[in-house]
């Protein structure tokens, strides 16, 4: 069958060759331990790379892995999925920290609840933290892409069901956590709530070894006002890659200003380098052609 220009069986080729020849790289150039302490990191041409990840972490490697392509051809349309929240209006309250790979924002009560999922209608999912991926331009920061087009910023909230009762138990299973993913843009004009959040917080956890910052923030400030979205299965995208994540990709997109968005241009590693010098998106690994991949709106 061909996907996307290519033959799938070629692309599946492809991928075993990089990794087979990726192995023999490694174990020529640097010693075994190594791995076993490393960190991971976004550097295309460094063993902590994400072509490299699934060498310590052998998930990284499977199949669907995320972010994909939504090519929008391949699509399901017209699902008849409705998701909400509890309580939109409210701020709460949570801690931001820099954890050398990107900012997150850990909520302390997780009292707001995603509700009407797809595969799972009837459970509650409690909002455990939202964080940032980005670029060092205004091009790619994403990394999910729609139709081959990223985006600066992508959000991702990550929920996990209640009957876990911890986001813990909840990652170990095939139905305990939800991502719900926003793309953000860069737009001229007046600040609002999410920018002088962004403003006043991020640069305040520049360096991920100083202390968290308490603060508040009402989620819904970072969804878009109109909830068509894709969903499919996929994995974590960070190591160790767990396959088991429902995405949901919100269509329409929110904007931050550009002052907002140069606060997380100061973001630093553990290491001291810039995040942004890299960005902290992984690669596509996958074209929706190939995957399950449904919207909740008709085309
Ligand atoms: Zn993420």
């Amino acid at each position: 069958m061909v996907c996307g220009g290519l033959p799938a069986v070629f692309l599946l080729f492809l991928q075993r060759f990089v990794l087979i020849h990726g192995s023999t790289l490694i174990r020529e150039d640097t010693p075994g331990s190594e791995m076993s302490v490393m960190e991971f990191g976004y550097d295309p041409n460094s063993i902590k790379g994400p072509r490299y990840w699934n060498m310590k972490w052998p998930s990284c490697g499977f199949s669907r892995q995320s972010p994909i392509d939504i090519n929008t051809t391949y699509v399901t349309y017209g699902r008849p999925y409705e998701i909400r929240y509890n309580q939109e209006n409210q701020d709460l309250p949570g801690n931001l920290i820099n954890n050398g790979h990107t900012t997150a924002f850990y909520f302390e009560e997780k009292a707001r609840y995603l509700y009407g999922v797809p595969g799972s209608p009837k459970d509650k999912f409690l909002l455990n933290e939202l964080h940032f991926h980005f670029g060092n331009d205004r091009i790619h920061g994403s990394e999910h892409s729609i139709n081959g087009q990223f985006f600066p910023i992508e959000v991702h909230m990550v929920h996990y069901n209640s009957k876990y009762r911890q986001p813990r138990i909840a990652s170990m299973m095939p139905d305990g956590i939800i991502a719900v993913s926003v793309f953000l843009r860069i737009r001229s004009g007046p600040p609002n709530h999410v920018d002088t959040f962004i403003k006043t917080n991020i640069p305040r956890v520049k360096d991920p070894k100083g202390k968290a910052v308490k603060a508040d923030l009402n989620p819904s400030l970072l969804l878009p006002f109109k909830r068509d979205f894709y969903t499919y299965r996929g994995s974590v995208s960070v190591p160790p890659c767990k396959n088991n994540i429902r995405w949901i990709i919100m269509k329409e997109t929110r904007d931050i200003s550009i002052f907002a968005y140069r606060a997380f241009l100061t973001l630093k590693t553990k290491e001291g380098e810039i995040i942004s010098k890299y960005g902290n998106f992984r690669p596509i690994q996958d074209s929706s052609c190939n995957r399950l991949v449904e919207a909740n709106f008709m085309y």
